[in-house]
């Protein structure tokens, strides 16, 4: 009989196929790389170039299906895209967005002609898509947001604002979330729409951030913004569950972006502490350099098996247990990163805040994976709650 433990490496491995396309990304990327990249951030330009070759190689549609011009894969497929683009030092934060948030959520509940309108474009890169939850009010308690939709006639009626929208002037519409009236109960129930970017009445500014980053965020007014019935993505009535089902693609990715970013961080710190010698000797022979580089690498390792098993389970259909892993993964991420970028900079010593090294600007890109799409606050106190069926503390 053959032992089970001849079976099981394979577990912990990922395909082939993903690990090839892994290597296309880096060599990809690697051909733009982060001098570009940042030069274009720096400058208030957008790194749309690359944007567009990514969409041409298919890999912004990877988890798209291929009746829609995607790829056919899974979400597992599209964060390793975006790990590795963030590797590269290029991370694309409308990834997270465009082909993962809007894209699944089209591509599983919306109608046959939504995803022949929307998909496509989505796969390929030519169009743009932006997703808005958050609101000034609401903020993290995305139970109170107050932005509504009110039918008239076929049309639907759209009130409220948002904040820290990204990418608003690079997308071609915005997936948005409100609120309708339950008939019977009176109730309000979350709901998503697609607006498109120029519908008059919706109207959108920039927020001056600190993160250099060719994206932007900006804050929403919608002002009875009027849209077709068919604006209305799925089922009034499964909005909720829609809306959740969309928000483990987001985390997902948001793990992928963070992993990545760390990943870049700790190259930059490693290749740093073999190559600068003090004392007669380069600084990683030295343990108080090299012990916490060794952590990163166990951290990064350890959130990468997190975001791997959160996306096989969301690939598999599991929403539910796909729902607590995505958020550990996230978690770990987001910490990881930071980590990474606090060690990358200290490594650096000076040189960790000159713009010629450019890397104390991971301190704030590693700080925003800790902050978006949901709080390390958030996610321990799902963990408690949900996990460890603890009280809720809110
Ligand atoms: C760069 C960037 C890009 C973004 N892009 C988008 C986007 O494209 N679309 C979008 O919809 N949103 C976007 N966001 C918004 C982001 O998702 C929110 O900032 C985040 O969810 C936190 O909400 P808040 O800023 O309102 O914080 P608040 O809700 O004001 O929270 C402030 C702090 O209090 C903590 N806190 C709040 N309640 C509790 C509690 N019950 N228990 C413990 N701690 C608590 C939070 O964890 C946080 O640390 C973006 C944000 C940033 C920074």
């Amino acid at each position: 009989m053959t032992a089970v433990a001849d079976h099981q490496p394979a577990i912990f491995t990922e395909p082939e196929e993903r690990a090839d396309l892994r290597a296309q990304v880096r060599a990809l990327a690697g051909r733009y790389g982060r001098e570009w990249f940042a030069a274009k951030a720096r400058a208030g330009e957008k790194t749309t170039e690359l944007w567009q070759d990514m969409g041409r190689h298919g890999y912004l549609g990877v988890n798209l299906p291929e009746e829609y011009g995607g790829g056919g894969g899974g979400i597992g497929d599209l964060a390793a895209v975006c790990e590795e683009l963030a590797a590269q030092g290029c991370p694309l934060l409308l990834m997270v967005v465009s082909p993962a948030i809007c894209g699944s959520t089209i591509a599983r509940f919306g109608t046959e002609e939504q995803k022949k309108r929307w998909l496509p474009g989505l796969a390929n890169g030519t169009t743009t898509m932006a997703f808005a939850i958050t609101e000034p009010d609401a903020g993290t308690n995305s139970h109170a947001i107050s932005t509504t939709a009110r039918r008239d006639g076929d049309e639907w009626v759209i009130n409220g604002r948002k904040i820290y929208i990204s990418g608003l002037d690079e997308a071609d519409a915005v997936l948005i979330v409100a609120r309708t009236e339950d008939a019977r109960s009176g109730k309000l129930k979350p709901c998503l729409f697609i607006v498109p970017v120029d519908a008059p009445g919706f109207e959108f500014t920039p927020i001056e951030m600190e993160i250099v980053s060719p994206e932007r965020q900006f804050t929403v007014f919608i002002d009875d913004v009027r849209l077709p019935a068919d604006a209305l993505i799925g089922d009034e009535d499964a909005g909720l569950i829609q809306l959740f089902a969309g928000l483990n693609p987001e985390r997902i990715m948001a793990a992928a972006f963070a992993t990545g970013l760390a990943r870049y961080a700790l190259d930059r710190a490693v290749a740093y502490a073999k190559e600068r010698a003090v004392f007669g000797a380069p600084i990683g022979a030295h343990q108080a350099i090299a012990h916490p580089l060794a952590e990163s690498h166990i951290e990064i390792e350890m959130a990468r098996l997190m975001t791997q098993k959160a996306a096989a389970l969301y690939d598999a259909g599991d929403d539910f247990g796909a729902g607590e892993a995505a958020n550990m993964a996230k978690y770990a991420a987001g910490e990881a990163c930071c980590k990474a970028a606090d060690r990358a900079v200290q490594t650096h010593g000076g040189n960790g805040v000159t713009s010629e090294y450019g890397v104390g600007g991971l301190l704030v890109a590693s700080r925003v994976t800790r902050i978006a799409p949901v709080s390390r606050e958030m996610i321990l106190n799902f963990i408690s709650t949900h996990s460890l069926g603890l009280p809720k503390s809110y």
